[in-house]
């Protein structure tokens, strides 16, 4: 339940005064439902309006405020002039210009004869200094309101600066001053002041500095943020690790029998691996570890060698990809190594239906098959496990920390080994996995070659065409990725068409395609015929981005690759130069390129280690696109930023491991605070796994 001292802030943003239905949904479009959410959107500038000169020495393009006498109303002679008031002070004359003027509005608060106050942006025209829509007028009285420093805001098409800064000083008065949850000795080292005062100091800065991310006030909102996301962190995987595991502990036969029919041995690293994740299966704690390699560093080997270990003693495994093209080629992947293990495969995503999924639903529930591979389908509600102890789960980023719960749920004390292609950078694997054991494999398998990477424009496509055709009669395979046009999967789709038509009158039936509108068996059909079969040049949407392994493949082209994130251009690449011989990689782009594009372009073509690109698509882009978290809206955190506050986050899983090793339960009083924290940054869900208190 949330805390009482909270209930004003989580109050919708409608119901602030001056804010109906049409502003209140902008404002929640732009922040957030609810008045805590306009606490988060922190301001991005200011407005000095302490500049009060009289108006001979006022300096033009300035914001001031100025005191006036109004002297006259000037009406235009017809609608599009704009209404004019002359004011004057001792030392000169300012126009006020209004266009589309209210004029009985104007002479109630401008009235001729008297002295006003005016505050806004000052232009000088040959003689004239104007200044049109004044952003304030107000009375003698007011001057010092209107002589402040206003913050400036983030907007969105139709809402004014002026009305969500009303919205949010309303909300500002709602903030209550709860118990202190951050560690009072780091509070004060840091001179930080109290989580309210920073939160007001924050939303009224008197100076640029007053901005900077490491300002006092920043660094603790951003703090406490960091905080909150290290403390649910770590109670949900205490929570995981409480709900006791058991002893997974395999025989080493059935990997044994494996590895003989491989034509390679395992690298040190993926060895390495294997000895790690079978010596936390072996513990009676659950395991939850990342396994963290670039693409084709061989991560399915080393899950493969884990899942055949739990098969061994005698329970069931499951391998969730995230989308149905990689289940299936993991499948394809797996089922010959199993079978010469002896061990049954099952299949399930969301293609299995009738009696085809009854039949895997029947093996999994008996015990009969001992590994299934599949997506999320795995852990439909109905689909039932005789004893599941390990689950592997592919490219994790991409299904979040809910999933990883609700798979957790299917077996007693679920093992849960992640992998991941995506080489996190070390700052954001705290925030997005807490303190989970990582297994990293640095090394690729031997007799890769580096991709050669090169950036062209498409008015040079006809040189490529010919290319393609060269590598074609070598024997080459060919991976074509068409543009990503973000706002319609039609339009992606019509492109993959083009092209492939155009490719095909050239090479004919060599000429493959495959996208995303295609149904799942004609997708397999177009894979396989690229894989085994007579296609050569397989012309694609980005569904062949994660995982699918050909190995005949040595040239891809990307048209319009400056479309394309770092992270899918990696991963893109990471298709090629998996076999012997060397790779080319052609990224096409069109028209001029953004300064953001030609970085992108220029970081892929000088390295193919994908822990720097991932660091460097970091500075790039930010943390919240990075972990996908943009595009289920809100980005995760609001007030950190981690390019600016690492330090911070490694003192907040510090802070939330000792806390929890004293106060596993958050009962104490400042566990009791440290809860408030956790339902402010609205971590429900990680409150829910503490026992009572
Ligand atoms: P990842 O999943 O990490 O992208 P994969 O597991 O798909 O990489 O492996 C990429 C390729 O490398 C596969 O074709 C696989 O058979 C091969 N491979 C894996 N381990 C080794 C090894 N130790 N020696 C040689 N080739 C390997
Ligand atoms: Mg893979």
């Amino acid at each position: 339940m949330r805390p009482e001292v909270l209930y004003p802030l989580f109050r919708p943003v409608i119901s602030l005064k001056g804010v109906g239905p049409r502003i209140g949904t902008l404002i929640e479009k732009r922040a957030g439902p609810s008045l805590v959410h306009l606490l988060w959107h922190l301001p991005v500038g200011i407005i000095d309006r302490r500049y009060a000169p009289k108006i001979a020495e006022a300096a033009a393009g300035s914001v001031a405020t100025i005191t006036v006498r109004i002297d006259q109303h000037r009406k235009p002679a017809n609608k599009r002039l704009p209404y004019k008031v002359i004011c004057s002070d001792d030392t000169g004359t300012l126009t006020l210009v209004f266009f589309h003027a209210h004029q009985d509005y104007l002479q109630k608060t401008l009235p001729e004869g008297e002295t006003r106050v005016v505050s806004g942006q000052l232009e000088v025209f040959g003689q004239e200094v104007q200044m049109s829509h004044p952003d304030h007028i107000g009375t003698l009285a007011e001057i010092e309101t209107l002589k402040a420093v206003e913050p400036v805001y983030p907007l969105t098409t139709g809402l004014t600066q002026k009305t969500l800064g009303k919205a949010i000083s309303e909300a500002l008065k709602a903030v209550p001053e709860p118990a202190e949850w951050a560690d009072t000795t780091f509070v004060e080292k840091n001179h930080w002041p109290t989580w309210r005062t920073a939160i007001l100091a924050a939303h009224g800065p008197e100076n640029l500095s007053d901005l900077e991310p490491d300002s006092a006030n920043r660094n603790r909102l951003a703090y406490d943020e960091l905080f909150s996301n290290q403390v649910a962190l770590a109670v949900i995987r205490k929570h995981m690790r409480r709900s006791k595991g058991q002893a997974v502990i395999g025989t080493g036969a059935l990997q044994k029998r494996v590895l003989k029919t491989l034509p390679f041995s395992l690298t040190k690293a993926q060895e390495t691996a294997t000895d790690e994740v079978s010596q936390d299966m072996a513990s009676d704690t659950r395991m939850l570890r990342l396994l963290q390699g670039d693409v084709g560093s061989g991560k399915t080997l080393v899950a493969v060698m884990a899942m055949l270990s739990a098969v061994e003693a005698g329970m069931q495994t499951v391998l969730m990809a995230p989308t149905e093209i990689l289940a299936r080629q993991h499948h394809a992947t797996i089922a010959p190594l199993a079978k010469s293990a002896g061990v049954q495969v099952a299949m399930l995503t969301g293609r299995e239906r009738g009696k085809g999924r009854a039949g895997v639903l029947d093996a999994l529930a008996n015990g009969s098959a001992g590994i299934a591979v599949g997506t999320h389908a795995l852990f439909q509600d109905d689909v039932i496990y005789k004893n599941l102890a390990l689950a592997v789960i592919d490219e994790q980023h991409r299904f979040g920390v809910h999933q990883r719960l609700s798979l957790a749920a299917k077996g007693q004390a679920v093992d849960t080994l992640v992998m991941t292609a995506t080489p996190i950078p070390r700052t954001l694997m705290l925030t997005a996995y807490g303190d989970m054991d990582v297994s990293r494999l640095m090394e690729k398998p031997p007799g890769r070659q580096a991709v050669d990477t090169r950036v062209l424009p498409l008015d040079r496509l006809d040189q490529v065409v010919v290319a393609v055709g060269r590598a074609l009669e070598n024997g080459e395979k060919v991976y074509w990725v068409c543009p990503l046009v973000e706002e319609s999967e039609k339009l992606d789709v019509a492109a993959a068409e083009d092209r492939f038509t155009g490719l095909a009158e050239r090479y004919g039936p060599r000429v493959g395609l495959v996208h995303g509108r295609m149904k799942g068996a004609e997708k397999d059909k177009a894979m396989d015929a690229f894989l085994n079969g007579p296609v050569d040049v397989l012309v694609a949407t980005t569904v062949i981005e994660v995982g699918v392994d050909v190995p005949a493949a040595t040239v891809m082209v990307i048209e319009h690759a400056e479309r394309f994130g770092l992270a899918q251009l990696h991963q893109l690449r990471g298709r090629i130069g998996r076999g012997e011989r060397a790779s080319t990689c052609l990224l096409l782009y069109a028209g001029s390129l953004t300064e953001m594009a030609r970085a992108r372009l220029s970081i892929m073509r000088e390295t193919d280690d994908g822990f720097r690109i991932a660091e460097e698509d970091l500075k790039l882009r930010g943390a919240g696109e990075l972990l996908g978290t943009r595009q289920s809206g809100l980005p995760e955190f609001r007030l950190a930023d981690l390019h600016h506050h690492a330090d911070l986050l490694a003192a907040a899983r510090d802070d939330a491991a000792l806390l929890l090793e004293r106060d596993p339960d958050l009962t104490s009083e400042r566990g009791q605070a440290v809860r408030t924290l956790l339902y402010l940054f609205e971590r429900d869900a990680a409150v829910r796994n503490l026992r009572s208190g």
